[in-house]
């Protein structure tokens, strides 16, 4: 291998270490309150991992479940208890949410200035207006990862793969920011057989896509830098869209999967809910 791992660690360490320092110098105990609708063992586990997270940097974390037969109108109103709450800086509503609630519309019920996962209409409008205090956190940490390699955007040719809401439309929009020349591929762009055609032009590659090995090693840029969000259980190993020993040998940076992308998220989402409670 000759590509350098990008790791996400290190990197979530610093910003941790920056947030703990604000928390102290405002003085401040932000506090986040998180809503789970229903049964999901999953997604208990990852509550778990963010209120460790959480107090470990002085913020104080809420936790809501409610019943499976919640209906919408009742948790609309339940979100709107935790909007006027001024102790409160910042909502997650848990997803996948019970298959009668609409997860999208549930969403919008939240407070823009306490919407810490930037999905709210108002906070996608401030991206595109450049204008954003409160950043998707996936897109952010992808941004991050790119930052810590110290090569400049500017101008360069930059690949996303993957054109989801919450990853790869909020990135295309913060590397136009950077002057990047960005090109999204999706489906599309897969069916039409062109991935490979603009993958071998990507300076920078990014995909989200959630597919083992869709990335051929040969389709990737030499000296280029390759950011892996995918996540896939392939048999008991986590693993990410890349072919990464193919990939490793001709990029010059490249995210490990698990330990790249994904270490970052949960810190990027703290560092929102300190953004939120700034007065
Ligand atoms: P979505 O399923 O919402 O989006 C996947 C995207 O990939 C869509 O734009 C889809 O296009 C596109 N796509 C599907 N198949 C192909 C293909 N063959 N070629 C090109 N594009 C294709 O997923 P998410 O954005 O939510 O997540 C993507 C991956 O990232 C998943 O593995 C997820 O687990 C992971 N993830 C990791 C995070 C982390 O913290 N590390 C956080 C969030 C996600 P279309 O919709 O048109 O079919």
């Amino acid at each position: 291998m000759s590509a350098k791992l990008l790791e996400g660690r290190p990197i979530a360490e610093r910003i941790k270490q920056e947030l703990r320092l604000e928390i102290q110098r405002r003085g401040i105990q932000p506090v986040l309150s998180s809503i789970l609708v229903g049964e999901n063992g999953g997604a208990e586990s990852y509550l778990r991992a963010q209120k460790k997270l959480s107090e470990s940097l002085g913020i104080s974390y809420q936790f809501h479940k409610l019943n499976t037969d919640t209906s919408e109108s009742a948790l609309i109103e339940f979100i709107q208890k935790l909007n006027n709450d001024k102790k409160i800086n910042g909502i997650i509503l848990q997803m996948p949410l019970p298959a009668h609630i609409d997860g999208r519309k549930m969403s919008n019920y939240i407070l823009p200035e306490k919407d810490v996962e930037g999905m709210h209409p108002a906070n996608i409008g401030k991206l595109l207006f450049n204008q954003a205090k409160i950043i998707p956190c996936t897109a952010a940490a992808v941004m991050e990862l790119i930052s810590s390699t110290s090569v400049d955007l500017y101008g360069k040719d930059v690949v996303v793969v993957g054109h989801s809401e919450i990853v790869g439309k909020p990135l295309a929009l913060l590397l136009l920011e950077k002057l990047a020349t960005v090109t999204v591929c999706h489906i599309g762009t897969s069916k039409r057989g062109k991935l490979e055609e603009h993958l071998r032009r990507a300076e920078v590659l990014i995909v989200a896509v959630g597919k083992p090995n869709l990335i051929k090693g040969p389709w990737v840029r030499e000296g280029s830098i390759v950011i892996d969000v995918g996540i896939n259980r392939v048999g008991d190993k986590i693993v990410g869209d890349v072919e990464f020993d193919q990939a490793a040998k001709r990029a010059s940076w490249i995210t490990p999967v698990p330990g790249g992308v994904g270490p970052l998220t949960a810190t990027l989402l703290m560092r929102n809910l300190i953004e939120s409670a700034k007065p």
